[in-house]
């Protein structure tokens, strides 16, 4: 008798201990992004040409968004409002940056601070994988903007075989789209990499999951994968002889490799025990340029490059076993810009951050706690083109080109075909006013962007000459 109650003792301290360790040990994030991909592109918003077992098997663990943004619809903003958790255009972040390794001015201002930054005052080791973009400057280099650790390519976009990484340096492109041959990096060091882009990738992520963890941990996992160029292996592209249509296969592929590598991080989580304190996200970075890369936005209107929800609503899913009840559906509007805030108010510690941010926290709003809407408003601007949003409930207003106003009911209309801002001039007046207080906290843009390639070459012309110090 003594025994038993001596065991049942020790069985209540050691779960006490356990669920003490639970609360004090800062949950690791994984934040999987993945590029150019379309809403209807995976399993859990409906696709059925494009198995995603994987990625659907996150989204069922946790929460899928149904309306879930990025705060931008290229991606070079969109990336840098999510690793700020800032609106990028508050610090002049508006246009696609352009591969020009001489300008420091040419990415993510040294005025911000990066999510890996915060995370490395909470102790976190991160490491960032995959496309960069945030500028190819040495001092806007990831190891200089909090990461420890990179794998990768600092443009805007790669080629996916090996054997086509043909630059040894930056300084050896002649144009913008050489930055897509430069061989990979690791930290500094150039690489030779052997594998297919999206595999690498994946590789590398499950071996840092492995080194890290014991200690608490970020991984930026930024696959270039669905952006073009639409390059895929056999072993993908074999998977699918129900699609004939030759760019859809070969996007279908890409994807598919996205999916097996998601498989291998959430079976390597598992099979470390690192489950239930490691917060998933899957997102994203704009919405599929259907035209382009043969993505598929659904039932949205627009692609990448617009204001319309085709272009900023995104598959966007978040997974973390015990904190987020699995099977969730999540229908309030959430922001990529809420990962920041989600994972810092987890660590467990007071991180004082350098810049005010925009995001929320949204566990409350997952777990039940807090039945309110996470965001009043959510707003998007387009600085070159003056086009500019803002959802508030289920309002939309976009003014195009400045002046054209459209107001949509994104509860009953899904697909913004009726625009009724003719006959609810308060609403369009209200929301106008809303959006005008907002964007005057906005800065113009600070450096020139990719449509304006052209012109930076002639006002330039050592873009890619290797300057002496
Ligand atoms: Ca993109």
């Amino acid at each position: 008798m003594k025994r038993v109650l001596l065991y049942m003792l020790f069985l209540t301290a050691v779960s006490a201990a356990c669920t003490q360790e639970k609360k004090t040990v800062p949950p690791n994030l994984i934040v999987i992004l993945v590029d150019d991909m379309g809403y209807a592109d995976v399993g859990f918003n409906g696709c059925t040409d494009i198995p995603t077992p994987h990625i659907d098997k996150l989204a069922e663990g946790g929460v899928r968004f149904t309306n879930g943004y990025v705060s931008y619809c290229v991606c070079g903003p969109s990336r840098a409002g999510l690793l700020t958790g800032r609106y990028q255009d508050r610090f002049g972040f508006s246009r696609n940056p352009l591969f020009a390794p001489n300008d420091l001015e040419m990415g993510l201002p040294l005025s911000e601070e990066t999510l890996a930054d915060a995370l490395g005052k909470a102790g976190y080791k991160s490491l960032a994988i995959g496309k960069w973009h945030m500028g190819a400057h040495e001092s806007l280099h990831p190891l200089k903007r909090g990461f420890d650790d990179f794998y990768g390519f600092l443009s805007g976009g790669h080629r996916y075989f090996p054997e086509e990484l043909t630059l040894n340096d930056p300084f050896e492109a002649k144009s913008q789209y050489d930055g897509y041959k430069t061989r990979l990096l690791r930290n500094y060091e150039r690489v030779d990499e052997t594998e297919y882009l999206t595999d690498a990738f994946s590789r590398e992520a499950v071996s840092y999951i492995e080194e890290n963890k014991d200690n608490p941990f970020f991984i930026y996992l930024a696959y270039n994968a669905p952006h073009a160029p639409l390059q895929a292996t056999e072993k993908y592209l074999s998977r699918f002889d129900n699609i004939s249509e030759k760019k859809r296969k070969t996007y279908a592929a890409m994807v598919s490799a996205v999916d097996d590598g998601v498989g291998l991080i959430l079976n390597k989580l598992a099979e470390l025990h690192l489950d239930e304190n490691t917060l998933v996200v899957f997102l994203s970075d704009n919405g599929g340029p259907e035209n382009h890369n043969a993505s598929d936005n659904g039932v949205l209107r627009g692609q990448k490059g617009d204001l319309f929800e085709g272009g900023i609503r995104v598959p966007f899913a978040m997974k973390w076993p015990g904190t987020i009840p699995a099977g969730e559906v999540y229908d309030n509007p959430v922001i990529s810009l809420d990962i920041f805030a989600t994972i810092i108010a987890q660590t467990g510690k007071e991180i004082s951050l350098k810049n005010e941010i925009d995001g929320t926290n949204l566990i409350p709003y997952l777990n039940g706690q807090n039945k309110s809407l996470p965001h009043d408003k959510l707003f998007w601007r387009k600085f070159d083109a003056q086009d500019y949003a803002i959802r508030r409930g289920d309002d939309k207003l976009l003014i195009k080109g400045g002046e054209t106003n459209m107001l949509f009911d994104l509860g009953t209309d899904i697909s913004e075909a009726q625009n009724v801002s003719q006959s609810n001039t308060d609403r369009v007046d209200e929301l106008t006013k809303e959006f005008r207080k907002w964007s005057e906290e906005m800065q113009d843009p600070i450096f020139m962007g990719l449509r304006e390639d052209k012109k930076y070459n002639e006002l330039h012309p050592d873009r890619f000459e290797k300057l002496k110090d």
